[in-house]
């Protein structure tokens, strides 16, 4: 439970949902504090009007629908109002949280998943800070000044008190108070603001103060050098070495010494503003790597577990359909000799169970044989080679003559081009379509053309025929493995062509579509990439 957090709280949102989770993380997480949501920038305006807000403490989104929450914190600092502003930005948004940062922000929050966990100690964070610095502003410009001559010290300080009343001026006589007086910082707070060096101390010399304190103890304090006339030499080498700026020793520099040190202090806080954004930048940038090496990591790891279960699965595919063959080839020959044993001497019933078997093992015959290609389009593969498809076309054509032949079919083959592939699989894929051509045929004579079509890289190669055609419903689905649109006793067929030939059209990095309707025929389509000439 945080205590740090004051008893109101002005919370500016738009998005209920958001403003939902920061109320209920509060009530969590410090319940004594009261939430005040409003969801306009006039709104909150209007709560900040009184002279002395009653809020210490604001938290606003960046969008909001009559402006951003930049110029509720413009407003809020060119009022010097002593509230403290934390602004919530979008995730991924690193630019707005950087220059909310610049115009002045104590802190921001950015809206990701686990955003509850930050809020409420980032909010005590912020507001801690805020009252160190506003009290510092308060309490006016504090300078630690070394100098040893007792009558500029003299002169500088009634200077001082008469027309820079809101510089106090700490005034010590050497080098080493100055390192007595500024002790590393160790994250507590540094007494001063600005430390004003005259160049001829005793002892350890201005310039090498500067360095102590800068390099051995870590303070970012801007130091002023006061310096003799005629000492170029030494202002160049102290401005080489960090000092913030100097002042030379002559007739009216008093004058100027106020102003040069105001400037130093709000350059150093300049500075010290720019250097908390890239930190936070880079906080943000080492997050963000982060999360993308994990999420690269968890990718990789899922990714390789995915590959070697699918190559468990072609593996055991492969497994299961070849070694089914030789027991499969069995049971059918044993029921075959058993129909030419028997069949007639027994009953007709007993005829047409055995005849049934016999179907079946061929069916089973077809399956085993149609699914160990199918896997053989992976396990099985050849590189890559010149295949002519003309020759791929001619010797399909061969294989299908006695098909082609009992189905009466004109068949007309185009010139077709070389791709770069596996000439057996791509004869599969070309059989495999003919031989649906043929199949699906309708009571028309068949005519089927095979041609080929160049489209950009790719070659389009055609094989359309006249047959039953397509329901436009099933052009995806029939390329899925077993799906099938008819009977056995329609059609014979295992449902597994179709698949094969998506397989190696996608294995040659190509692919495979139709187009068809019912009864207007089929044109079966694939891709290959044409090699280059
Ligand atoms: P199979 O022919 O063994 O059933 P396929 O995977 O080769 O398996 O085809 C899947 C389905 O697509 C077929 O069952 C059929 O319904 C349909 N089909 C394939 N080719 C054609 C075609 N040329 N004409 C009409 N339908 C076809």
């Amino acid at each position: 439970m945080n205590r740090e957090l004051p008893n109101r709280v002005l919370y500016l949102e738009d998005n209920s949902m958001d403003a939902d989770l920061v109320r209920r993380t509060l009530a969590k997480q410090a319940p004594h504090v009261g939430l005040e949501v409003v969801s306009t920038l006039a709104e909150a305006l209007g709560r900040l009007a009184p002279a002395v807000p009653e809020y210490e403490i604001i938290l606003s989104d960046l969008r909001l629908p009559d402006g951003s929450g930049l110029e509720l914190l413009a407003h809020v600092r060119e009022r010097r109002l002593p509230v403290a502003v934390v602004i919530l930005t979008g995730a991924g948004d690193h630019e707005s949280a950087v220059s909310a940062l610049k115009a002045g922000a104590d802190d921001y929050v950015v809206k990701r998943a686990d955003y509850r966990n930050h809020l409420i100690p980032t909010l005590a964070a912020a507001l801690v800070r805020f009252r160190a610095e506003f009290a510092n502003r308060a309490r006016g410009l504090r300078v630690l000044y070394a100098e040893h001559n007792g009558f500029d010290i003299d002169l500088t300080r009634r200077h001082f008190a008469a027309q820079a009343p809101q510089i106090r001026l700490h005034i010590v006589d050497s080098g080493n108070a100055v390192l007595e007086a500024l002790p590393a910082a160790d994250g507590g707070s540094v007494p001063y603001d600005v430390v004003l060096l005259d160049y001829q101390l005793p002892g350890i010399n201005a310039l090498e103060i500067a360095k102590i304190l800068r390099d051995e103890r870590g303070l970012h304090l801007p130091v002023v050098l006061v310096t003799g006339q005629g000492s170029e030499d030494v202002v160049a080498e102290a401005l080489r070495l960090g000092v913030a700026d100097y002042v030379i020793k002559h007739e009216r520099y008093l004058n100027q010494l106020p102003a040069i040190l105001e400037h130093a202090h709000r350059q150093a806080q300049l500075i010290a503003e720019r250097r908390k954004a890239e930190t936070e930048l880079q906080r943000f940038n080492a997050e963000l790597e982060i999360q993308v090496e994990k999420r690269t990591a968890e990718l990789k790891q899922s990714n390789e577990a995915l590959l070697h279960s699918n190559e468990e699965l072609q593996r055991f595919a492969y497994v299961a359909s070849h070694d089914l063959q030789t027991p499969l080839r069995t049971v059918t020959s044993l029921a075959q000799l058993f129909q030419s044993l028997y069949g007639g001497r027994l009953d007709e019933q007993a005829d047409e169970l055995i005849g049934r078997v016999v179907e079946a093992c061929h069916q089973m015959q077809s399956l085993v044989r149609d699914l160990l290609a199918y896997s053989r389009v992976e396990s099985q593969a050849h590189p890559f080679r010149p295949t002519d498809l003309n020759i791929v076309c001619n010797a399909v054509l061969e294989h299908l003559k006695e098909a082609i032949r009992e189905s009466g079919a004109e068949i007309v083959r185009g010139d077709l081009p070389t791709v770069a592939g596996d000439a057996v699989q791509l004869t599969q894929l070309l059989q495999n379509l003919v031989e649906n051509a043929i199949k699906y045929r309708g009571d028309k004579p068949l005519r089927v053309t095979v041609e080929a079509e160049r489209r950009g890289g790719d070659w389009v190669i055609a094989v359309r025929d006249n047959g039953i055609g397509i329901d436009p419903r099933h052009h995806e689905d029939i390329f899925e493995i077993f799906r099938r649109l008819h009977s056995q006793q329609a059609y014979p067929g295992t449902g597994i062509g179709l698949a094969i030939c998506r397989r190696v059209a996608e294995r040659h990095g190509g692919r495979i579509w139709v187009e068809s309707s019912l009864g207007e025929g089929s044109t079966f389509y694939f891709a290959l990439p044409a090699m280059e000439t």
